[in-house]
């Protein structure tokens, strides 16, 4: 009763952000339909959910189910761009983890090499110069990085990052600095948040985290806001800190 015209398999979409469209993969000809209308869309034309729209064109079965890897519970659809978690709970992500270090030890130590390489390097330098900072905002810096890089594999996002400023609502004396997984970051990012925001440079997520981390250890921060007079350092700081190779 369905037909699949165009790529069975995967869901086909252009542009990015607010102006993302989904082409109708069940019309002959071509349709475009803004992401923010795709829901209404797919209820009136085809009396679809965008989950069971995802199954029919993906998996040619708009009832398939999808199941926590650990456990086994059925999870939910979540969205378009990131259809299903593999697993359906904190615990049962917590089994996957221990799993995923035990098949891959050696992909987990590289990280924890590469976070102690940045962080290391700078706390010392810092002790040797007399400006090692307090240690609470050593360890809110951290924190927040390693939940970050959990959050984005959580997520199942590219391992890839950008490190931006914007510019606060409502707030002159002050700019923010932040890290996104955005795969498009220009300024209309987080434009509820933000009058504008820039990107700054792109990397891996553990290079840019660790960016975030070293940046807001020199400044002791435990915010995201720097004052506007340290624009030039924190940016040239940020733009100094590209991990090569
Ligand atoms: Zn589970």
């Amino acid at each position: 009763m369905y037909k699949i015209f165009h790529s069975p398999g995967e869901i086909i979409h252009r542009g990015g952000g607010f102006g993302t469209q989904y082409l109708d993969q069940l019309r002959e000809d071509e349709k475009w339909v803004y992401a923010v209308e795709l829901r209404r869309y797919l209820r009136s034309t085809y009396n679809l959910t965008i989950g069971e729209y995802y199954n029919l064109v993906v998996y040619d079965d708009k009832d398939k189910k999808h199941y926590c890897r650990i456990c086994g519970k059925e999870l939910p659809f979540y969205k378009l761009t990131k259809p299903y978690r593999q697993m359906c709970s904190m615990k049962c992500k917590g089994e996957r983890e221990k799993e995923l270090r035990a098949e891959n030890p050696e992909y987990y130590h590289e990280i924890n090499m590469k976070w102690q390489a940045g962080g290391s390097a700078a706390v010392k330098k810092m002790f040797n110069e007399g400006t090692h900072p307090f240690q609470t905002a050593e360890v809110h810096a951290r924190s927040r990085l390693t939940n970050f890089i959990h959050n984005a594999e959580w997520n199942y996002k590219d391992d890839h990052a950008t490190i931006y400023w914007a510019k606060p609502k409502g707030r002159f004396d002050v700019f923010k600095i932040g890290i996104t997984t955005s795969e498009k970051v220009d300024k209309h990012l987080f434009r509820d948040k933000y009058r504008a925001a820039y990107p700054i440079i792109s990397g891996t997520l553990v290079e840019i985290s660790n960016i975030e981390y070293l940046l807001k250890v020199m400044h002791e921060k435990r915010d995201e806001y720097y004052p506007i007079n340290k624009f030039r350092e924190v940016i040239n700081f940020i733009k100094s800190s590209v991990v090569h190779g």
